[in-house]
């Protein structure tokens, strides 16, 4: 177990650099750290465990699964053909309700 403290420099990926760079521990939280600031341009951010965040469209497809989960779960009245999951039952069911019976 290596215990982290404030102002060990660890390496994190920096948004403002672009790449993993080395960081200042600036806050931690259960002693791990929560902020962190880049050496290289003192951007602060929260630790992202040298991950880079998600590019944008990596953001795009997330959007578009959570607008597909809320169009499936609270508005079900989507008209057919646009690209959301709504499972096929619900739709049988929407149909049998308002359909042209
Ligand atoms: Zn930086």
């Amino acid at each position: 177990m290596d215990e982290q403290r404030l102002g060990d420099v660890i390496d994190d990926h920096c948004i403002k650099c672009r790449r993993v760079t080395n960081h200042s521990i600036v806050s931690l939280v259960d002693d791990h750290a929560a902020k962190v600031r880049c050496r290289t341009c003192y951007h602060d951010h929260d630790y992202r465990h040298e991950q880079a965040p998600p590019s944008k469209k990596e953001l795009k497809r997330m959007e578009l699964e959570a607008q597909a989960a809320l169009a499936a779960g609270e508005q079900v009245e989507s008209p057919l053909g646009e690209e959301v999951s709504v499972p096929a039952e619900v739709m049988a069911e929407l149909k049998s309700k308002s359909g042209h019976a």
